[in-house]
């Protein structure tokens, strides 16, 4: 195979697949690289991809017998905790259930494989139907560069040569920094390692004990006592008939505090609340990843330069800013709008940078670069360790006094909450962080 490609993709996550679908639909000749067994074989998400991106790239995809998807979210729970309880704020709305769905819960090695076949299907249905290819259990080892351009890959002793190169390599940067658009990995303390397991109920059950209808599904975050002093949070998405339940913990923090993933994740487990909810279920599988923090520092130096485009978390677009953690949806976008300037390069014949920078521009006028610029303070204040431990703690030492009832008289919530808050933090404290907060979000 010694021909050129029009484009090379190095890795069949979100990014790289949703960059091949707009190739193959325009008419590209391209190669997509995956070094997994099958595309998603590697991939870890909780996860719930948000967003209607999905429905640009496989119109009406809900009407499949078996979409790839698991469950479409109409309730919505944020959950603070303390060793003992639960604190929720908890949104359920039929407004959700309509399609395009605002969020759907994926498994990533059913997802990204089912999208890898809807690609395929557009690849044969293009005019380089035997000459654009997805190749899976290869390892791209380097990008070729010719005078600081790209010109093609290297995997192994074979040499593949195209026109440009869309890295999607997600969060392990190497090949970002082989080619020179960032300096170093990026540091621990801006990484965190995701760790989760798909537990399996009977359907019924599970159906009914979160209170599920048809296809319909649930969020659910959590704060405080799940991540065991360590900054990051907690997460349970239902699936068909599992549900994904998991943490992210910063790498750096847990680290310094001694702790490991696994023995978080158990004590997550042991909460009484959370032994109540996964009560009856068998644990089918256990998956870990890293994840960056999403924080704007440490993006790469550029986003593109001569031949190459980074898109998804290769480019460090992700964020965690409390209510949410998004990256599929970004790195969706991105190879979306990758792709749709690599055709521009290929009908003006220039795959400069100065062609290529129309992607920055596309990102920035796109919701993935306004999100990320306009939440970085939300960011930096979600891994403030009074984030993660004194307001989660302050919250349920005010409602277990709210909601008890005893033979005292009542005290007025005011000054239930004033008492909470002398007890886990401070005035001044909470004031700073309110300000914080109120300019963040
Ligand atoms: C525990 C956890 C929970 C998460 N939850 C959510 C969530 O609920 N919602 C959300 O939106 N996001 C979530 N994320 C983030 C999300 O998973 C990522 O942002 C997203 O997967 C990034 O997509 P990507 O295509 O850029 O990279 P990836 O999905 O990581 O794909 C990169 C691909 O490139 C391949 N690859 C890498 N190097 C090479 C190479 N040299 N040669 C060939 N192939 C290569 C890999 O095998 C992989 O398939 C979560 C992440 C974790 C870890």
């Amino acid at each position: 195979m010694d021909e050129k490609f029009d484009c090379i993709i190095v890795g069949a996550g979100i990014a790289g697949l949703a960059a091949a679908m707009i190739l193959a639909r325009n008419n590209m000749k391209f190669l997509l690289i995956e070094k997994g067994e099958f595309a998603g074989s590697k991939n870890v998400s909780g996860g719930v991809l948000w967003g209607s991106d999905l429905a640009k790239l496989v119109p009406e995809y809900w009407k499949e017998e078996d979409g790839g998807w698991e469950r479409f979210i109409n309730h919505r729970r944020l959950t603070f905790m303390d060793d003992q309880s639960t604190f929720s704020i908890d949104f359920k709305s039929s407004h959700f259930n309509e399609t395009p769905y605002s969020g759907v819960v994926v498994l990533r090695s059913k997802f990204d494989r089912w999208l890898a076949g809807k690609v395929q299907d557009a690849i044969d249905n293009s005019d380089y139907a035997m000459e654009s290819f997805i190749a899976t259990n290869i390892k791209v080892d380097e990008v070729l560069m010719e005078e600081d351009k790209a010109v093609g890959i290297r995997t192994g002793d074979e040499e593949f040569h195209a026109d440009s190169v869309i890295i999607a390599e997600g969060v392990n940067n190497l090949l970002t920094r082989h080619v020179g658009l960032q300096d170093d990995y990026v540091p621990a303390d801006h990484m965190l390692t995701g760790i989760k397991e798909v537990i399996r109920y009977d359907q019924k059950v599970l159906e009914d004990r979160f209170q599920l209808d048809g296809l319909s599904g649930m969020s659910n975050e959590f704060v405080g006592f799940a991540t065991d002093g360590v900054e990051g949070g907690g997460f349970l998405y239902t699936n068909r008939d599992t549900i994904s339940l998991g943490l992210v913990a910063g790498i750096k923090d847990m680290r310094e505090k001694e702790k490991s993933p696994h023995d978080i994740l158990n004590h997550f487990k042991n909460h009484p609340v959370i032994q109540d909810t996964i009560k009856g279920g068998e644990v089918v599988e256990y998956s870990a990843h890293v994840v960056s923090s999403g924080d704007k520092r440490v993006m790469p130096k550029e986003l593109y330069k001569d031949g190459i485009l980074l898109c998804g978390e290769a480019a460090n677009l992700l964020m965690n800013a409390g209510k949410a953690i998004q990256g599929m949806d970004y790195a969706m976008r991105s190879g979306i709008l990758g792709a749709e300037t690599i055709i521009k390069a290929k009908e003006k014949g220039d795959y400069s940078s100065n062609t290529l920078k129309e992607y920055k521009k596309a990102l920035e006028d796109s919701y993935v670069l306004k999100d990320i610029n306009n939440f970085q303070d939300a960011v930096h204040m979600l891994h403030s360790p009074q984030m993660y431990q004194d307001v989660p703690n302050l919250i349920c030492d005010f409602g277990r006094k709210f909601f008890t009832i005893d033979d005292e008289p009542t005290k007025k919530s005011r000054k239930l909450m004033s008492e909470s808050i002398k007890k886990h933090s401070s005035y001044w404290d909470l004031m700073k962080l309110g300000f914080k907060g109120a300019k963040s979000l």
